[in-house]
């Protein structure tokens, strides 16, 4: 009887507008956002600071997709012969085949050059067999949005930015140690 009751007033709350939040959303016309640990399809990253892709092209991340979707070949870096970068080698054709990616992160965790990231890009569906097969600049241009949406810092960064902290942490216990040593003398 309780139970009814209330099954009966929480109908009488949907009915009547603006008692209730909406609990769906009008998507696609609303956009569902995602969280910033959220895994959507891998996009290549782009280095401000030279500027050019941090990918070198150096194929560990296409020997080990699983699902051989990513193909791409490396060419000599015209900015490194005059002396603007420090990449002698350089990312020329890239290509992912995002309807065959399953989304497993495995080329992001393989890269050593902080050059590919799992992006927020997930809305990629076409009418085309073919029609998700990525290039360079697609590649580039996802990455780019999704370093600018996250406030993106390369993991290499973000790594030595913890170590220093930590060791600086570490010193300044060792000497608030040595100091409380040296008054208890
Ligand atoms: S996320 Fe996985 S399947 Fe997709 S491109 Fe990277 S390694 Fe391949
Ligand atoms: S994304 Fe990384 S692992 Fe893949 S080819 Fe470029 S530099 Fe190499």
């Amino acid at each position: 009887m309780l139970n009814s009751v209330k099954g009966m007033m929480l109908t009488f709350a949907s009915a009547v507008k603006g008692m209730r939040k909406p609990v769906t959303r009008q998507y696609p016309t609303v956009p569902t956002p995602v969280q910033d640990r959220f895994m959507g399809f891998p996009a290549l990253t782009w280095d401000d600071a030279v500027p050019e892709p941090f990918c070198t092209g150096c194929m560990v991340c296409i020997r080990n997709c699983p699902t051989q979707c990513m193909s791409a070949s490396m060419m000599d870096n015209p900015l490194h012969e005059s002396g603007d970068s420090s990449r002698r080698k350089i990312i020329d054709y890239f290509e992912i085949n995002l309807n065959r990616c399953i989304l497993c992160g495995i080329c992001v965790e393989l890269c050593n050059f902080d050059a590919i990231v799992m992006s927020h890009e997930h809305e990629m569906s076409t009418y085309q067999r073919n029609g998700d097969r990525v290039d360079l600049p697609a590649l580039l241009e996802i990455g780019k949005k999704y370093q600018a949406d996250t406030n993106w810092i390369p993991p290499t960064v973000l790594a030595k930015q913890k170590q220093e902290a930590e060791a600086a942490a570490k010193a300044a216990a060792e000497e608030r140690e040595a100091a409380a040593a040296g008054a208890g003398e």
